[in-house]
């Protein structure tokens, strides 16, 4: 196996080797798991890749409510849903927002099954059917960034350094490519001291630097603006506090759009019903495959648009493939068995 410098198949890579493995080098425990996703976050921060460490029988729970992601609005009706039948308005905290969404997120809920609801003197009642778990334990953020150069080392040290202040996850990382001399000490020294660092070689992933756990329960801190530190920039930072609250509310989001998305959609953006789309298996991952381009192609450049795409022959939806669609929708069907899996913890 050779690492890739492309960082859509590096990111691929790590996170196979996170949903086999972590956390590095510790036993998880036997009542944890975890689940990965990538490129989720916040509207102002997107990670490459996500671990969601998990109680094991509080993901399993999580299930009943189905695949889907549960929305803020929605989270908040669950949460919150009385065990016996009461009018909505009073059994479900004041929202902070108009309670029309909580009428319609009541009425969603029931159209999904997951809250009860009935008409009762002209009020709206509700009623939970489970318990909504706090299933997801900590998050932790990977950026991954295979060629850690000084200009790249810069530039991630400002998004981590915002990343540690913010303290939305509880540990982030940055995944890079061994060099074979491990990792140059003065790449490290740019770095936030609280930033882990993992190291992906052909021998495998390792741990180049521990990262500390950031406390995402006490208010955050979201950098604005910072100056540029050049000699003649006597501009101040600007800054604002986040509170707990947020925090945990947007933790959930995350969690939610983890749990429904996992690492395996890039699929949905990519073009399988190519003829030429494969996924390849090299050492122990499995990898998308561009058999015209002779590489594993990017999720970008994987689209009707790719000069070489060609829609797979319609022999090949009768040949083998008999029952719905050829190679393109089985690999899609095989991508999409895996991550429902994952949701499971078998
Ligand atoms: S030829 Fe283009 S569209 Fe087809 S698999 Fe390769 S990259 Fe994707």
């Amino acid at each position: 196996m050779t690492v890739s410098a492309r960082e859509f198949t590096f990111e691929l890579r790590v996170c196979q080797w996170a949903e086999r493995n972590w956390p590095p080098g510790d036993d998880p425990g036997a009542g944890t798991t975890s689940l990965v996703a990538r490129q989720l976050g916040t509207r102002g921060r997107r990670w490459d890749t996500l671990v969601l460490e998990c109680d094991r029988d509080a993901l399993a729970a999580r299930g009943v409510f189905g695949p889907e992601r549960l929305s803020s609005d929605l989270l908040h009706v669950v949460r919150h849903a009385p065990r016996e039948w009461a009018y909505y308005r009073e059994a479900l905290p004041d929202p902070g927002y108009p309670w029309r969404y909580v009428r319609e997120a009541v009425h969603e809920a029931d159209s999904r099954g997951i809250v009860e609801t009935r008409r009762r003197g002209g009020r709206i009642e509700c009623r939970r059917r489970w318990f909504y778990p706090d299933w997801c334990e900590r998050i932790v953020a990977i950026e991954n960034k295979p060629d850690l150069d000084a200009s790249a080392a810069r530039a991630l040290a400002d998004q981590l350094e915002r990343d540690v202040a913010l303290g939305l996850a509880d540990e982030v990382w940055v995944a890079t490519r061994a060099t074979g001399e491990g990792v140059e000490p003065a790449l490290l020294e740019r770095l936030p001291v609280e930033a882990g660092i993992l190291t992906v070689g052909e021998e495998g992933v390792s741990v180049a630097w521990h990262p500390r756990t950031l406390a995402v329960s006490e208010p955050g801190t979201r950098i604005l603006d910072r100056p540029s530190g050049g000699p003649g920039d006597r501009s101040a930072a600007r800054f604002e506090y986040v509170d707990p609250a947020w925090k945990r509310a947007k933790r959930r989001e995350i969690a939610e759009r983890a749990y429904e998305r996992g690492w395996r959609s890039y699929v949905d953006t990519m073009r399988p019903d190519c003829r030429y789309f494969e996924l390849r298996r090299d050492g122990g991952d499995v990898l998308p495959w561009c058999a015209a381009k002779g590489r594993s192609q990017t999720a970008r450049e994987c689209s009707g648009r790719c000069p070489e795409f060609e829609p797979e022959p319609p022999a090949w939806r009768t040949r083998g493939w008999p029952i719905t669609g050829g190679p393109g929708k089985g690999f899609r069907r095989l991508l999409d068995r895996q991550r429902a899996r994952e949701r499971r913890v078998d």
